[in-house]
Parts: structure tokens; sequence; C-alpha cells
């Protein structure tokens, strides 16, 4: 058969239409019958992802995804661009998904997070992160250490669900302390414009019974043992980066250095909109890609697509992010 691009097309076609996927479900029903509700056909494979950084095993947690209109997406290109950059990467060019992907570190039993995800509190296209967490393995209460980059719905809501409840019961939180001193402050939170006011009442949501309780750590420090602050400031004022190391193994985790890699990486000087100081933001971003593409470093990305690790190679004026290959082992 002569493959066109017409039978290509009819490929396809007929691998989407609603007969293959009864075909499938019949194949699989009568001998999976406990699991065939479950594991509905449209429903993804947990999404979690093991690796290892020296000693440390590191669990990528998906959070689902919220779709974000491209229009006034970003403050300093033109919209055509904009386009452009994610017809270069494949994706839909009037609204494109934007994934939510939190850290679980494992050192010998000791389980610290890094970010929460947005708990109850985001699109309807999120709130996976529990489902995905315990279908890792992990449960709530065995976490001890629960680190924060910045103070931003999808960073922090996972703490707390919507009707007060602590998710994290036996947690110690540890957030940034300029983040901190930047959004708790009751002055700046009552002189904030309208539409900042949002956000610092989100931030008092889910800090303010924790208040005394809360660790709050400076840059440059090991938050725990493997894990070092870096100063990445202007996303928000305290935005926090890490370097995670352990022997000879190192893993730059980035935070929201950049949001979707498809125009950061490759655009590091465009400014999403929720970049609170964007000339500082961009420093930032040039900086440390910089250094990830100069030492060959592993990175994790937050808002990177799912397993959202990988590496950072120069191209033109900016950068590539190349996923790491899937692994089976771990
Ligand atoms: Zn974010």
């Amino acid at each position: 058969m002569t493959i066109t691009r017409r039978t290509v097309l009819a490929g396809t076609a007929l691998a989407t239409a609603p007969i293959g996927g009864s075909a499938a479900l019949a194949q699989t029903s009568p001998a999976t019958p406990s699991t065939a509700a479950s594991n509905s056909p449209s429903q993804q494979a947990p999404g979690f992802y093991r690796y290892k950084v020296g000693e440390i095993e590191v669990t990528a947690i998906n959070d689902g995804f919220a779709r974000r209109p491209v229009e006034g997406f970003i403050k300093n290109a033109e919209l055509k661009d904009v386009q452009a950059a994610l017809q270069e990467a494949f994706l839909p060019t009037d609204a494109f998904p934007i994934t939510f992907n939190t850290l679980v570190l494992n050192q010998g039993g000791k389980i610290t997070l890094i970010d929460t995800g947005n708990g109850d509190m985001g699109a309807p296209t999120s709130g996976r992160w529990m489902a995905n967490f315990r279908a890792a393995g992990f449960d709530p209460v065995q976490v001890s250490t629960v680190v924060i980059s910045h103070f931003h719905g999808d960073h922090i809501n996972g703490l707390r669900l919507k009707d007060g409840t602590a998710v994290f019961p036996n947690a110690e939180v540890m957030v940034p302390a300029p983040e901190w001193a930047f959004w708790m402050d009751d002055a700046r939170m009552n002189q904030a414009p309208e539409a900042m006011k949002g956000a610092f009442q989100g931030v008092l949501r889910v800090f303010g019974p924790i208040a005394e309780d809360v660790k709050r750590y400076e840059m440059d420090k090991e938050v725990v043992p493997g894990l070092t602050s870096i100063a990445a400031p202007g996303h928000t004022p305290g935005h926090t980066a890490y370097m995670l190391s352990s022997g000879s193994a190192k893993l730059m985790i980035m935070s929201d250095v950049t949001n979707h890699p498809a125009l950061f990486v490759r655009n590091p000087d465009w400014s999403a909109v929720f970049d609170m100081d964007a000339e500082q933001a961009r420093a930032t971003r040039r900086r440390m890609l910089d250094m990830a593409a100069t030492e060959r470093a592993q990175v994790a990305f937050y808002h990177a697509p799912f397993p959202a690790t990988g590496h950072i190679a120069k191209e033109g004026n900016g950068f590539r992010f190349v996923p790491v290959q899937w692994s089976s082992a771990v």
C-alpha cells in the first residue's frame, strides 16, 4: 500500500472512531471486571513519575492542568509571535494547557514536598494531586516537611482545603522569608490594588491559621538535607528555586523561573502576566537557564509538560527544553 496523506488521515479517523473504543473495552472488561469501572477508557494513568538524584528518590506528582487563553498572556510580545511559538511546539494557538507538577523527596522514609498544587481551589481540569500522590504510594500524614517556593495559589492551595482543613497535619511548613515578608504585610495588603487583593487574601487563608508555626528560610541555605534555596526573584518578590544535591548528582529545581518552556525557555525575554517584576524575572530566567545549559544540569519545572524534568540546550538567542527519556527503571 502506498502511504498518502489521505491514508494517514483515514487511519487517524479509524483510530478515534467509537467502534475502536468499544472493541478495546470488550477485550478488557471480562478479564478485569473490578478495574473496568475505575479505569474507564478515557481515564489517564496516574500522574506520578519517579527518578533518582543520587541517593534521593524524587517523585513528580501532577495536579492536572489549566487552559490559558493566549491573548493577553505575554506582556511584551505580539500575539502573532506568541502564536507562532505555540505552533512551532504543536500546541493550540488560542488557549494552551499549563500543567502543575510538584515534587516529593523521599530520603529514607522522610518525606518532603516541594509545593502542593491547587488543592480544591483550581480549574476543573486541575485538582488531581491527591489521587496521584496516593497512587504513588504516599499518604498525607507521612509528610514531615512542606517546602513552598512562592505564594501563588497554584503552589500553596494544596496546603488547606476550601473548608479550612489542613491537608498535611504532621508537616512542618517552610516558606521563603522574603516571600513571607511581602505577602503577610497587612499595610501592603490594604494598599494593594483591587486586582491584587484576592492574591493577598488567598495567602492569608492558607497561612493565617498556622502563622505562628510556619518556618521562614533564607536564601543560599540548606532547607532540608540536600536541598539548597536559590534566590530567583521577579516572578514574585521572594520566588525561590533550589539545587537538590546528593553525592555528585544534582537537580536544579526551577519552580516558576519559566512558565511553559515552549514559550519562555525558547524566548526567555518574554514576560508572562504573572511576573510581578518583569525586568527582574527576565534577568533571573536568563541567569538560571544559562547556568543549567552550561553545567548540563538536569532541571525540573513546575509548569513544564509532565513529568516536567529534562535539560536545557542553548539555541539561537534563547534555549530549548529537552525532556528526559521516560524510563521504566527508577
Ligand atoms: Zn505557578
